[in-house]
């Protein structure tokens, strides 16, 4: 079936702007040109009337699909968790036609074979586009290299130990000078371990009354300036996952200053909530980095608004209610977001942070830019496109996603705007019923 999304505000935050009709023969972007508005026909269409369907976009904005370009699918070996099908089913719910999955599975994605079948999975199921993160170690070990041109001759199109750090600076030298080779960004986990120690939530007030032990924010900082250091080194290109603290913004603003090959992502927890957030929502307000104070939420907006940080993404991070049912120190790290993220940003655009361009820009145009992949409304190329409903008001519902888990902490916040329509290689995989 043909698609023609008629009179939808379309943005691309490159080059459109503005009430046009989008055409799609089977999974191309056939044309976009400025809307006409009688009811009469789309001028140039060939499709015959019973092959086309045609969807009124009048009051909704039509974009590039947006990427997550950091999530965790947990399949091949924690499938109780999620898989590749319920994590693509929430992608597509949340409005996202491309996800980057990061490599810490069990086992890692260290391997052609397990990129592979990662890829394998995703087909299957259909949903959203897959684009696996290759491990940086065997196994997330930290000791030896994997073979990044194996990894991405089978599709992965970064590398990261993510969930780990790469201890050795020597290591990571190496690392990126093998990925420059092979010319894939490497995403950092920036983590000092041994500062954090038993470390469990922000080091300060909040973490004092909770009595629970304290992560600083330097154990971020000092690996997000070690890796711009190692950036400016090996000349290869490195993006900092999952940025929380003011210090690791301001490195990164001055290394992008002097032109140091760094870019940098911040999730929608980071941007919204602060360690306040531990008093009442406990284990599902426990991720790695933790939240912070509202001095650092207030310098990740700042961020955002000047370019120093490139991407919003989630660490879409979904465990087993039993998992976070336990004691606060003891409950594994991380939250769900995919089905939240957009509306979450939107609510940046509400409160004049960003404009609704910017938004798209960090939530498309620029994950794509990083991972090399391709993204945009342009004639010809693949129409992976997300439709926005920026009115309507949606009360989150845990119980109601389509991610396996439901470790968030904003179940039951009434949030406004959020996706309509998701549409990957021509086909709709998610609509707003
Ligand atoms: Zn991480």
């Amino acid at each position: 079936m043909d698609l023609l999304l008629k009179g939808g505000h379309v943005i691309d935050p490159d080059h459109l702007d503005g009430q046009m009709d989008i055409l799609i023969q089977k999974d191309r972007i056939q044309s976009i040109k400025p809307s006409v508005q009688d009811s009469g026909r789309f001028p140039d269409v060939s499709s015959a009337p019973d092959r086309l369907k045609i969807i009124d976009l009048t009051g909704k904005v039509v974009t590039p699909g947006l990427i997550d370009m950091h999530v965790h699918f947990r399949e091949p070996g924690q499938e109780h968790k999620e898989t590749i099908r319920t994590g693509s089913t929430a992608a597509v719910y949340g409005g996202f036609t491309g996800v980057c999955t990061m490599p810490n599975t069990d086992p890692a994605n260290d391997s052609s074979s397990i990129t592979t079948y990662i890829l394998e999975k995703a087909q299957e199921a259909g949903m959203t586009k897959v684009y696996p993160c290759g491990a940086i170690s065997h196994a997330l070990n930290g000791i030896r290299t994997t073979r990044f041109d194996e990894l991405k001759k089978a599709g992965a199109v970064a590398l990261s130990d993510d969930g780990m750090p790469v201890t050795s600076s020597r290591l990571m030298r190496k690392a990126l000078e093998i990925a420059k080779n092979v010319d894939l960004p490497v995403i950092s986990h920036a983590e000092d371990l041994a500062l954090v120690g038993k470390g469990a939530m922000n080091e300060g007030r909040v973490a004092e009354d909770l009595k629970i032990p304290g992560i600083p924010n330097a154990a971020e900082s000092i690996m997000v300036q070690r890796d711009i250091a190692l950036a400016d080194l090996t000349g290869a290109r490195v993006h900092i996952a999952h940025v929380s603290t003011r210090e690791s913004v301001m490195a990164i603003r001055a290394a992008k200053k002097i032109g140091i090959p760094v870019t940098a992502e911040t999730a929608p927890h980071y941007f919204t909530l602060t360690h306040e957030a531990v008093k009442t929502c406990g284990t599902n307000a426990k991720m790695n980095p933790p939240l912070r104070s509202a001095q650092d939420r207030t310098a990740i907006i700042e961020g955002l608004v000047d370019g120093t940080i490139d991407a919003i993404a989630t660490d879409h991070a979904p465990h087993h209610p039993d998992e976070k049912n336990v004691a606060f120190e003891k409950a594994p790290n991380g939250i769900i977001g995919l089905e939240t993220s957009l509306s979450l940003g939107l609510a940046l655009v509400a409160q004049g942070h960003l404009t609704l361009v910017d938004l798209i820009r960090k939530m498309s145009v620029n994950p794509s830019k990083i991972l090399n992949i391709p993204c945009g409304l342009n004639e010809n190329a693949s129409a992976d496109i997300t439709v926005i409903d920026l009115d309507v008001q949606n009360r989150v519902h845990a119980e109601s996603f389509q991610s396996k888990s439901r470790n968030t902490p904003f179940n039951n916040w009434t949030l406004k705007g959020g996706p309509f329509l998701t549409i990957v290689d021509g086909r709709i995989v998610h609509q707003t019923s």
